[in-house]
């Protein structure tokens, strides 16, 4: 295709999406196409689910709303108790916010309330990594270190370093181990140099999702987390992507990537994108330490006028009733090798340049000459030619650049991974 033709990519008018039905959506001119990045990454159970239509109504009708100033309602405080029924550890603390952003958000809130009250206002940098993703309000947002995303924005950064992203290349000569080893080394003399009795938070995705699904090395976070411990630094584990049964589980960070985190954030699967919610739960432990007597006459205060919504939290209970009674996270563990498999068949193609897969997320990542060091801009726009031609074949990419990030509704059949792999096989063959 011709460099001018492939500029306009990406620019072309969004298509309009008239209904959702399983894991496909139908546009307006009668398309049915596999929702390939589960709308953004969050349609775990699939489109038209009458339990979550019958969840909605029923609360609607019985409390549309109360204000999480001063009153409580019940499907937030029942979902509080599942949810932490499923964190990890001592994660017990439940709150809720109306999205990823915002759980972010507030976590990172909850550090300076935190170390104000353990009477230490020094203590506010926040490290992240290049390639991670957080959110959109102006503080999330800087701490998300992919540097295309945020052309024209002023980002504050003053409160925040980056340290490198996990992402082994074998190429580089070293071994995963060595690797791992050289970034754990970058984070502590990170937190020397910055001074670790100003260093608050470690703020880290399980999997970096929208930097291209990329899988740490083994051990990564059980060592980063070893570090923090060492240093007293708060472990935020964004898990806005991987929670909810994404990666298997319901959290992915200690059950897949072996970490005890001291505060998980969450959001768009907790509903299956069916309304808005996120959350956050705080490590009981940590909370303790500024609450009550040792709370010096304060207490930790961060709420949105929707903050635990009783219809957004209704949805979220049958969302996760639908998880067990159909045994979602099962069928994710079983069909995630085959996932894995289909999609790393497509490193046969010769613009496939690497392939990564993790539960029922993955990343086919493409360039024109498979030899070159760095994607060129060319290869930047080679997402949107792939999502053009599997557009035609029934079947939506979420492009990220030269990324092909695959990560369908949960209740995907064998079959239907079968036929989203070939069609992407074709478009990536008709786009190279
Ligand atoms: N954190 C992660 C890891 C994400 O991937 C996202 C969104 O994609 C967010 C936070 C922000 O969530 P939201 O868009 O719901 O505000």
């Amino acid at each position: 295709m011709p460099a001018e033709e492939m500029a306009k990519l990406g620019q072309s008018q969004k298509p309009l999406l008239a209904y959702g039905d399983g894991i496909y959506v139908v546009d307006s001119e009668g398309r049915r196409l596999i929702d390939g990045p589960g709308g953004m990454w969050c349609t775990q159970i699939g489109y038209n689910r009458r339990e979550i239509a019958d969840a909605l109504a029923e609360q609607a009708l019985r409390l549309s709303y109360n204000s999480p100033w001063y009153t409580i309602n019940s499907p937030a405080s029942e979902l509080a108790e599942r949810v932490a029924k499923e964190t990890p550890g001592d994660l017990n603390r439940v709150f809720f916010t109306t999205g990823g952003s915002t759980a972010v958000d507030t976590a990172l809130r909850f550090s300076e309330y935190y170390n104000n009250v353990l009477g230490r206002p020094e203590k506010k940098q926040i490290i992240v990594r290049r390639e991670g993703y957080h959110g959109s309000t102006s503080l999330t947002a800087a701490c998300s270190g992919r540097a295309g995303n945020w052309p024209n924005f002023d980002i504050a950064s003053e409160r925040i370093t980056f340290i490198s992203s996990p992402r082994f290349r074998p190429a580089k000569g070293l071994s995963e181990a060595e690797f791992l080893d050289e970034l754990v080394q970058e984070f502590e003399q990170t937190i020397e140099r910055i001074g670790p009795e100003k260093v608050a938070v470690f703020l880290a995705e399980p999997l970096l999702a929208s930097g291209g699904v990329i899988i740490p090395p083994k051990g990564y976070h059980a060592r980063m987390k070893e570090v923090c411990e060492r240093h007293d630094i708060i472990y935020v584990s964004d898990e806005v992507v991987t929670g909810f049964g994404r990666c298997g589980e319901w959290f992915a960070s200690e059950a897949v990537f072996g970490v005890v985190p001291d505060i998980i954030t969450f959001a768009k699967g907790v509903t299956s994108g069916y309304v808005p919610l996120g959350g956050l739960a705080i490590s009981e432990q940590l909370l303790a330490r500024v609450s009550g007597a040792n709370a010096k006459g304060g207490f930790f205060t961060n709420g949105y006028t929707y903050s635990g919504h009783p219809v957004s939290c209704a949805a979220a209970i049958a969302n996760m009733d639908v998880i067990e009674k159909d045994g979602i996270l099962d069928h994710v563990r079983e069909l995630a090798p085959y996932f894995a498999e289909r999609l790393i068949e497509l490193k046969t193609l010769p613009c496939v340049v690497d392939v990564r897969a993790s539960g029922l997320v993955g990343c086919v990542e493409c360039m024109l000459d498979p030899d070159a060091d760095e994607p060129t801009a060319l290869d930047k726009r080679l997402g949107s030619l792939i999502d053009k031609h599997c557009f035609e074949l029934g079947l939506i990419v979420r492009p990220l650049g030269n990324m092909c990030v695959m990560s369908p509704p949960l209740v995907i059949t064998r079959e239907e991974v079968d036929t989203m792999v070939d069609i992407l096989r074709q478009g990536i063959v008709l786009a190279t």
